[in-house]
């Protein structure tokens, strides 16, 4: 682009008149403002040959030249340099199209033998001015169009996010609603059950004995047991839901890790049931999120014992890859029918095989939430009647 003050320095005449270029050039050395270089050029294509090479500020173009003829001579120059102010010299005759070319964007348009040196330095130097003035306006323009190709870019991003924050709040706000539901029935039971147990130690306790009253103690602390991970679970939940969760890996033994959490879940459920643990592949440390490894294993642990009624074996097995780390939990239980597996790892979503086998459906969420925290995948794998497989793929780095 020609940046240029008000006055030019370079021009170029293009003339194959001698006696026109004489007379210009005996004006522009008159003109007392500046002081310009001029060239000249003696037909359209010498003068385009000129401003190809660069640092012309203004052009003084005949427009009855050997090689072109009228407007098509302002209009090559014009296409090829439109940021070169142009001014017609024109004829007498043919002033109409000096007129017409104004219209197309040349800057001036002067009458052979009908101007003098004043007038000359003038036309030339408003010329500049305007020319300028038109650079200006366009890069103006272009940087306005700019602002609102980013403007809309922006407003289109804020629609976006607007709308997976809507989508979020509703697929939040149902779940509040499935929460509040599901809470207060699975409430109502187990209160029930610790009012009619308090009531009947009441009452009763003096008539019973220790065994007995042992039993109604024991119904309480259960349901107590059994509303409190209800509540847990729904704020873990709730705190996956709200992005409060994060995954914060610490270097960590795995095996020991599992062979731990199996120990203490053995402990917990007596002979009914064996907790077996196995491990494979290449040893060595990984770097883990110990709170939500932990809730996704002891989930699983806890579905394979409770969905397994008549005992059986629950197997954990770890296999550290180099670039994955993977465990299943394996049982021999009721199984989940194919139709039912996708849907389970919803919130509040149970199989239709469940029975009387209490739950509330959170368990598997918070699985697939901790897994997907951790960058991992989970799958599974059941037969109706035969048992079930939940597979966790977890990369190796950290997780
Ligand atoms: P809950 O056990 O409280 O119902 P979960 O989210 O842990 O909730 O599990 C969702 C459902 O998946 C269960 O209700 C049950 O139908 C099914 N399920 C989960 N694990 C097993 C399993 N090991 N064997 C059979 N069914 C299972």
């Amino acid at each position: 682009m020609v940046i240029m003050q008000d006055y030019p320095k370079k021009i170029l005449l293009i003339e194959d008149d001698i006696q026109d270029i004489d007379l210009i050039q005996e004006y522009l050395a008159k003109s007392k403002h500046f002081e310009v270089a001029l060239e000249s050029a003696d037909s359209l294509g010498t003068g385009l040959e000129r401003l190809k090479e660069g640092e012309i500020d203004l052009v003084l173009c005949d427009l009855s030249l050997p090689d072109e003829c009228g407007l098509d001579t302002f209009r090559q120059l014009y296409a090829q340099f439109p940021a070169v102010p142009i001014i017609i010299l024109s004829g007498l005759d043919d002033e109409e199209l000096a007129v017409t070319a104004l219209s197309e964007g040349a800057q001036d348009y002067l009458i052979k033998g009908l101007f003098n040196a004043r007038q000359l330095t003038r036309a030339i130097r408003y010329a500049c001015e305007r020319q300028q003035l038109r650079i200006e306006l366009k890069q103006q323009a272009e940087l306005l169009e700019q602002r609102v190709l980013e403007r809309t870019a922006e407003l289109q991003q804020a629609k976006e996010a607007l709308a997976v924050a809507l989508a979020q709040e509703k697929e939040l706000s149902e779940l509040k609603s499935r929460i509040i539901t599901t809470v207060s029935h699975e409430y109502r039971t187990p209160l029930t059950t610790i009012a009619s147990s308090a009531e009947l130690l009441e009452n009763y306790r003096h008539k019973w004995d220790e065994a007995k009253q042992l039993k109604h103690f024991q119904r309480i602390r259960d349901t107590v047991k059994h509303m409190t991970n209800l509540v847990n679970d729904v704020l873990f939940l709730n705190q996956a839901e709200f992005e409060k969760l994060e995954c914060k890996p610490v270097p960590l033994d795995l095996v020991t890790f599992f062979q731990e959490i199996i120990d203490e879940q053995q402990l917990v459920v007596g002979d009914k049931h064996d907790l077996i643990f196995t491990s494979s592949g290449e040893d060595g440390e990984v770097l883990g999120d110990v709170k939500l490894l932990r809730q996704i294993c002891t989930n699983l642990i806890d579905n394979a014992i409770k969905y397994s009624p008549d005992g059986g074996t629950v197997s954990l097995h770890l296999i550290l890859e180099k670039t994955r780390v993977i465990f299943s939990c394996l049982d021999q239980g009721i199984g989940i029918p194919v139709e039912d597996q996708q849907k389970l790892f919803k919130s509040f979503s149970r199989a239709s095989n469940v029975g009387t086998i209490g739950g509330t459906g959170l368990g598997l969420s918070i699985v697939q939430k901790c897994v997907d925290l951790c960058g991992g995948e989970i799958v599974v794998d059941s037969e109706v009647g035969a048992g079930t497989k939940f597979t966790v793929m977890l990369p190796r780095k950290s997780f």
